[in-house]
């Protein structure tokens, strides 16, 4: 454990999920042929206007409402002006600058909540959330021509959520993270796939010496694309800058990159500053003003929430917080549950059929949920027929997993194959009785108080009803017989 302090702060990247791009209509389309879809507009040729997205826009005013910020009903469009080969028009159109009269983003001045592990609720702020147009990229496939540049990702949407430096350690980061890509999925404004590049997060880190010392010189960390690599790149980072302040150096504020390989981070820039891009406001646009009306409008159209969805799943179906936790953090299994639920006689055992048998398997599954071929409603009429008694919860396992291989309803495959439970006394205490004859010294034994070999005829009775007959009952049966 480090003596020192962590100050996070989180810069997360968002490809807005919109059919065109931030400032003409070429379509956004991933894995295409290279250079598809361009117009004089998204490369910057001299004349081009550029005229913003208006659903772009509506993603990024659903996601600050979202968030909790404050919407600028009059925000500005300013030009970063540097040179990459994958910018061809040499700056990019965004809504920060460096100057205050510059900085007019979108939205500003929000919060979100993660709950940490000890169940305590902790409060981040955001600090704001601006649009821009991404760049495009360049393909280094080692061909014998060299690198290739595909402008198709050239002017495509993109929103960056900027934190406070309100997180204290790389595991609270991570969380912060997840309630972003969450949130991002909760509202549609975003695919929000880290794999596929949809979300990449920057982390911004420095150490100070108590926890109320002025904050310390920080590295900011660039493109971690997985949970997993921010907390690892966070950590190193700690780790470097620890042993700097120990050997009483100063650290040197840069940009970093983090070196999967080597577990290290490894300095790209060493320190920039805002004025290095030459900021001004865009010559070729206005004022962005937005009526108060059409937030007031995307307002109403927000769905429920993650933090909503936790909080009446425990109150509507009685699961447990840490159940409702687990269910929510992904959209799609939330609505699944949530449809179960509804025609389900005990939300609490099914939340449990899912969490674990169904989302372990969930995981093996190239698509996730999507490739699952039960339906919802018959888990739950599965999860039915257990409360029920029409099956025991062993023959249920063995019911869920024909269920996940085919599809099926319980009830067909409980037919078919025969599994409905024995709950007839008689045909239940004559195979009792059977076992009993075949074990009548253990019987005795059981008879004159060893309670412990209950389990034991239990699981002959099990055994020979091919695991049909009712538990309760054969208890209840042991039971009689033992006292008569
Ligand atoms: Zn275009």
């Amino acid at each position: 454990m480090s003596k020192y302090f962590p100050v996070i702060g989180l810069e997360v990247h968002c490809q807005l999920a919109t059919q065109t791009k931030m400032f003409c209509g070429c379509e956004v389309e991933v894995n295409t042929s290279p250079n598809k879809h361009v117009c004089p507009i998204c490369l910057g040729m001299p004349g081009a206007m550029p005229v913003p997205n208006k659903k772009a826009v509506e993603y990024a005013i659903r996601l600050g409402l979202a968030l909790n910020c404050e919407i600028d009903l009059n925000a500005m469009w300013t030009r970063k002006n540097y040179f990459y080969p994958d910018l061809p028009k040499g700056y990019q159109i965004t809504q920060t600058g460096g100057l205050p009269v510059y900085d007019h983003p979108i939205c500003k001045k929000g919060s979100l909540e993660v709950t940490l592990p000890d169940g305590s609720i902790k409060i981040v702020g955001i600090t704001r959330i601006h649009m821009e147009e991404d760049a495009g990229k360049l393909v280094h496939d080692l061909s014998p021509e060299g690198s290739h540049f595909d402008a198709n990702r050239c002017g495509t949407p993109l929103c960056e959520i900027v934190t406070e430096p309100d997180i204290r350690s790389p595991e609270e980061a991570v969380l912060v993270l997840q309630k972003i890509k969450q949130i991002l999925e909760y509202t549609g404004v975003s695919n929000a796939n880290m794999e596929n590049g949809n979300m990449r997060c920057d982390g911004n880190i420095s150490l100070r010496t108590s926890e109320d010392a002025p904050f310390g010189i920080r590295a900011e960390i660039k493109n971690l694309n997985s949970f997993n690599n921010l907390e690892k790149a966070l950590n190193a980072e700690i780790l470097l800058q620890t042993i700097t302040l120990d050997a009483g150096r100063e650290v040197e504020q840069c940009t970093k990159r983090f070196d999967t390989n080597n577990n290290k981070t490894i300095v790209i820039r060493s320190k920039e500053d805002a004025h290095d891009y030459r900021y001004f406001p865009e010559p070729d646009m206005l004022r962005l003003v937005t009526a108060s009306e059409f937030v007031e409008k995307i307002r109403k159209t927000l769905p429920e929430l993650p933090d909503a969805r936790r909080k009446r799943f425990v109150e509507n179906y009685g699961i447990t917080p840490y159940d409702a936790h687990v269910l929510t953090i992904d959209r799609d299994v939330s609505v699944w549950f949530d449809t179960a639920a509804k025609v389900c006689k005990n939300p609490k055992i099914l939340a449990n059929w899912i969490n674990s048998e169904l989302l372990r398997e969930v995981k093996e599954l190239e698509d996730g949920l999507a490739g699952v071929k039960i339906k919802p409603e018959h888990l739950a009429a599965l999860v039915n027929l257990i409360e029920d008694n029409t099956i025991s919860g062993k023959i249920a396992k063995q019911v869920f997993a024909e269920m996940f291989a085919t599809g099926k309803s319980p009830e067909n495959i409980i037919e078919e194959k025969g599994l409905v439970q024995i709950t007839d006394t008689g045909a239940v205490e004559a195979i009792v009785r059977e076992v009993v004859l075949a074990n009548e010294g253990q019987f005795l034994e059981f008879k004159a108080g060893k309670a412990a070999l209950k389990g034991f005829f239990v699981g002959q009775v099990m055994k020979k009803s091919g695991g049909k007959a009712s538990p309760g009952l054969v208890n209840q049966i042991l039971d009689k017989m033992a006292a008569e």
